[in-house]
């Protein structure tokens, strides 16, 4: 088990638990968001859905990961960088994800412009996706 998680699991405070670490170092190793199918098939598969669904969630309460849409609406995960904690998440940056490995990934330092909404509407969140080629595959 990874060093790295163990370290990020403390300073997020979640508790150390086996399961947590598998999950984290999966995320470590992927630069891409990860939907719970591909979590589930990457972990040892003594652990059931239940298990794992509860793992993400508490880890998105942590400031941990944050959700990700896909163009075909399914959810996935990303790692947050380092200024997330706890319930507050400033994950206010573009995803990209990619035609040809249909892979999504975080793009940092590309920021969602302002949104002004028409009077009487409330932000409570947003989904910006945009898609393309990414930079690993054949243009
Ligand atoms: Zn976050
Ligand atoms: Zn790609
Ligand atoms: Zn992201």
């Amino acid at each position: 088990m990874g060093k790295v998680s163990e370290n990020l699991l403390a300073e997020h405070q979640v508790r150390k638990t086996k399961i947590r670490l598998e999950i984290l170092d999966f995320f470590l190793s992927k630069k891409y968001a990860l939907s719970h199918g591909e979590i589930e098939e990457a972990i040892d598969p003594s652990y059931d859905r239940v298990t794992i669904y509860r793992t993400l969630k508490s880890f998105e309460e942590q400031g941990l990961i944050h959700k990700v849409l896909d163009e075909s609406g399914t959810a996935k995960y990303a790692l947050c960088a380092d200024h997330c904690v706890g319930h507050k998440h400033h994950d206010s940056h573009v995803h990209f994800s990619c035609t040809k490995c249909g892979h999504t990934f975080c793009l940092e330092e590309v920021l969602i412009p302002e949104i002004k909404l028409p009077i009487n509407y409330q932000l409570t969140g947003y989904n910006f996706l945009v898609q393309g080629i990414c930079k690993d595959c054949p243009k």
